[in-house]
């Protein structure tokens, strides 16, 4: 699965059905009502230079323009004029205020901090647990054939699966501090590459690692539980202060059922009286039907962006058209995967992909080289065999 597409797709349904969906919107404080007693709204920090981007559905709904005011100072921040489905607006000022019958906290691995928000006191909720995967090259799991040990000789579980036309192994499982951008030490690479010779009866070089990455994993432990036992993979959804949903903790595997609980706690919250049930059983996603991919292959934008991988040039203008795509990381983390797939591929292409994103967003030559480095730095922290720092402190640079 891919799993970018799914999440760029889970937002875009939403929009579809009605939602407002900002990215690079952080909330940098709740609001609450003037006994303090609930939660009412949040201050969102618009991270992207003071520019808001909105998608929305028009069903048989036609809006020329919206204004966003400062609650406080009844000025007019920004007005947003609709076109066809987008809709763009430039802030004079970065912050703003919305305003909702119950906020739901989904930050992941974030979300104490916005629960302090609401009360600096709170227990923490979230243990977070770094894991590291390492991409190899498709012959490690030939004819689509994957490997799963449930018991290594140390207990743990390692894995070896074809992705997206590559191999991903992983994983490790180890205490780690909540940041941004978590990197891979060289000790976990290798502990997979070790880990997954046992059972192969060629020896995994380091230098077949294509890409190698760090996430945090939201464990999550439910703050009325009586000891730290109730720590697990499952998810939790709790109300620790009127009007602030939070849920974490889960799987991707369980975000349907993740969104139920957390509809239905906001349900009662807010004693919200809806026409339906929630639908996110039945509800399908963009992408996953009427797909023609003729949609890419427009403008003579027709030639792939890396060698031996399928993105097409015409996907980049088609992201930042119709799919928030904001950044030349955007589209190599999170549009696709490239970044993830083979790190080198993603730093040749980029270029390119700023070059399309600028015209799409009329971007100057400064705007493209500020991209050009921030696309480097983010590809620095996943350790390729190019990137790769061994424990002597000296930065490779060649295969091995
Ligand atoms: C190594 C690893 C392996 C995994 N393997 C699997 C697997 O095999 N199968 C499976 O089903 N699941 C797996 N998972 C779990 C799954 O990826 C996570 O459970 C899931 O990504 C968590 O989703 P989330 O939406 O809760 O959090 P996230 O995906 O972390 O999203 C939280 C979002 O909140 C945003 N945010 C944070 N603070 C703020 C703020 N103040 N304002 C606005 N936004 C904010 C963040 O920028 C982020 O975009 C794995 C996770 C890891 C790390």
């Amino acid at each position: 699965m891919n799993d970018s597409r799914l999440n760029v797709g889970l937002a875009c349904t939403a929009a579809v059905v009605g939602a407002a969906v900002l990215n690079y919107a952080e909330v940098v404080s709740l609001i609450k009502d003037e006994s303090g007693e609930r939660v009412i709204g949040a201050r969102i920090r618009d991270t992207l230079s003071g520019r808001i981007k909105y998608v929305y559905s028009l069903s048989g709904i036609y809006i020329n323009s919206i204004k966003i005011y400062d609650s406080r100072t009844d000025c007019v921040l920004t007005e947003v004029l609709l076109d066809d489905l987008c809709a763009t607006g430039v802030t004079r000022c970065n912050e703003f205020e919305t305003f909702a019958k119950v906020v739901v906290n989904a930050a992941g691995p974030f979300c104490d901090s916005v629960r302090k928000m609401a009360n600096s006191d709170v227990t923490p909720m979230i243990c977070p647990s770094s894991g590291v995967h390492i991409v190899l090259p498709d012959y490690y799991s030939p004819e689509g054939m994957g490997l799963i040990v449930p018991k290594t000789k140390d207990g743990r579980v390692i894995f070896m699966l074809p992705w997206l036309g590559r191999t991903v192994a992983g994983t490790t499982d180890s205490n780690t501090a909540i940041t941004m951008l978590p990197e891979p030490h060289e000790d976990e690479i290798q502990f997979i590459l070790d880990a997954i010779s046992d059972y192969l009866n060629v020896q995994v070089r380091r230098s077949d690692v294509l890409s190698a990455w760090s996430g945090i994993r939201p464990l999550a432990m439910d703050p009325s539980a009586k000891s730290t036992e109730s720590i697990s993979r499952d998810h939790v959804v709790f109300e620790d202060y009127p009007g602030l949903i939070t849920i974490t903790g889960g799987k991707w595997t369980t975000y349907r059922s993740m969104a139920e609980d957390a509809v239905n706690a906001a349900v009662r919250s807010g004693n919200l009286k809806p026409d339906n049930g929630c639908v996110t059983d039945n509800l399908h996603i963009i992408g996953g039907y009427g797909w023609d991919p003729a949609s890419f292959t427009n403008e003579g934008l027709g030639k792939r962006l890396a060698h031996g991988y399928p993105f097409l040039e015409a996907e980049v203008a088609y992201c930042a058209r119709h799919e928030y795509c904001e950044s030349a990381v955007d589209f190599v983390a999170r549009r696709c995967r490239l970044a993830f797939l083979d790190t080198d591929a993603a730093g040749r292409a980029l270029p390119r992909i700023i070059e399309i994103l600028a015209s799409e967003h009329k971007w100057d030559k400064a705007r493209q080289k500020i991209e050009l480095q921030k696309g480097k730095e983010f590809l620095e922290t996943f350790k390729s065999s190019k990137n790769a720092q061994f424990s002597d402190g000296k930065h490779n640079g060649k295969p091995l």
